[in-house]
């Protein structure tokens, strides 16, 4: 799914979690957590890359396999569910904005073909990936992933609106 998008997807999901007004900080700490996964797997190693490739011409610095090694820890439900936990028990507190960690995940599982970066979502206990896939970027798909989260908002700002009147 494209990274835009998976940020907008948790400013919703954060807004539906919480009904009190959120400040810009908020909704940019949900921002956050709905892109980190793709922005650690494929924009850190791309500066990695262009920064290794300018100090050495000869080495083959490629971005690509960089991100094939990082993708798995950012998009496994395995390693979110233990950093969430973890840091929920240090805050003491249900940590949520992270859940947009989660919940990219989730949406790239069925969004992501096999051979381009299926979702490792069990790793590193398991390699599995599903099998088949649509890949988001179809004119349909992306459209229509659009549309839901485009509404999704919608409703909220309508839900917030009513709450203030009433
Ligand atoms: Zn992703």
């Amino acid at each position: 799914m494209d990274i835009f998008a998976h940020g907008i997807y948790n400013i919703a999901l954060q807004k539906t979690l919480r009904k009190d007004k959120q400040k810009w900080k908020k909704i940019l700490e949900a921002f956050w957590w709905g892109i980190m996964p793709d922005l650690l797997a494929f924009g850190a190693p791309l500066l990695v890359a262009i920064f290794l490739g300018s100090l050495d011409h000869h080495a083959l610095v490629n971005g690509t396999d960089l991100s094939a090694l990082v993708y798995p820890f950012t998009h496994s439900l395995v390693i979110f569910g233990a950093v969430f936990l973890i840091l929920s028990l240090l805050l003491k507190k249900w940590y949520l904005p992270m859940l947009g960690w989660g919940f990219h995940i989730l949406m790239d599982i069925p969004f992501h073909t096999p051979n381009f970066f299926p979702t490792p979502f069990l790793f590193p206990v398991s390699s599995y990936t599903l099998p088949f896939g649509i890949y988001w970027g179809t004119p349909a798909v992306w459209i229509g992933l659009w549309a839901i989260v485009i509404i999704w908002l919608l409703i909220l700002i309508y839900r917030s609106k009513y709450y203030e009147q009433n």
